[in-house]
């Protein structure tokens, strides 16, 4: 017994040691392996599921964390607390997490939205470890397609210094959100607060402005992928049913941010929503047709592996996470 307990301690000695050293070299690792002598790091931020013959991968690229005050335009900072409590988060910042998908399909890789890439916040960036940690590699992208331009969602398609991050991926973006951003009066019109995102959207885009394709809402872009026009958030902001076979999942995109402030209170508007009752409009409707459909749902901005269903709660809705499988 004696003997049995020590070699398991030994070996469990050396596998920690052995996952600390593999973490430390990762390249672009966003968390820190170790704090105060104890490994933090997760496992990493992939989950698969399937829809039919199709398989996604979820992979997530951190979060940033946003102050409460003042993230909801059109709710008192108590009644966001409150909702905060009630789902047992904290009551003075948001963790705001990014997912994004990678979806396999008739032998093609496609993404949907790219992530932060080294953009955002020091708490992201994680996405290229996990999709790498998810067997893929960015020259096999055969597709990656936008569902609107806010960085979180491009900047991982270039990096600081220029690079491409999927060199043979062909581009695909909603027409009404390039007609939006590409727009050089509307850049030169915008608000000082939003001569940024213009900049970015141009730092991502206009090297390959020629190659991108556009693509209408209502239009089915890919196999068994179809674009819904859902705007508010930004004009052109798109969702995106999948189905196959009898499976059906509404890729929402950022319908809502965080499910606990938005699902459950959807007339509520996060200062990032540039129509605010536009956004409201958009994001009842989508509710209500998820909900009457049964679909699944993937969320940008959900608690990872934001993936799941949405039910009828009070004046609102609630997200019921998927059960975690390891079979696919
Ligand atoms: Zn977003």
């Amino acid at each position: 017994m004696q003997e049995a307990y020590i070699s398991r301690r030994a070996a469990l000695a050396g596998a920690s040691a052995l996952v600390a050293a593999t973490t430390l070299d990762l390249p672009g690792l966003a968390y820190p392996a170790q704090a105060q002598g104890t490994p933090v790091n997760q496992a990493p931020g992939f989950y698969r599921y399937k829809i039919g013959d199709i398989t996604l991968t979820a992979i997530n690229d951190g979060f940033a964390r946003r102050p409460l005050e003042g993230f909801v335009r059109n709710a008192e900072l108590a009644d966001v607390k409150k909702a905060m409590e009630q789902a047992f988060l904290p009551q003075d910042a948001l963790n705001i997490t990014f997912t994004t998908l990678a979806i396999q399909s008739g032998g093609k890789l496609t993404l949907i939205d790219t992530g932060n890439g080294d953009s955002g916040a020091p708490t992201s960036g994680a996405w290229m470890t996990n999709f790498k940690a998810a067997g893929f590699d960015p020259k096999d992208v055969s597709t990656v397609v936008f569902s609107h331009f806010h960085g979180d969602h491009i900047n991982g398609f270039r990096l600081k210094d220029g690079t491409a991050v999927f060199p043979n991926a062909e581009v695909m973006v909603p027409a009404a959100e390039w007609a939006f951003w590409m727009d050089d009066a509307k850049a030169s019109a915008a608000p000082e607060a939003m001569k940024g995102a213009f900049a970015g959207v141009r730092r991502v885009f206009s090297p390959i402005a020629k190659d991108v394709k556009q693509f209408e809402a209502g239009k089915e872009i890919l196999p068994g992928i179809t674009a819904i026009a859902a705007p508010g958030h930004t004009p052109g902001h798109t969702v995106f049913a999948a189905t196959s076979g009898s499976g059906k999942l509404m890729i929402m995109s950022d319908t809502t941010n965080h499910p606990a402030l938005f699902v459950r209170n959807p007339d509520w508007s996060a200062v990032f929503d540039m129509d605010g009752p536009q956004a409201a409009a958009t994001r009842r409707k989508l509710l209500d047709m998820v909900t009457a459909e049964r679909m699944q749902v993937a969320f940008y901005h959900a608690p990872f592996p934001a993936v799941g269903h949405i039910g009828k709660a009070g004046n609102g809705f609630e997200m019921v996470p998927v059960q975690w499988s390891t079979a696919l």
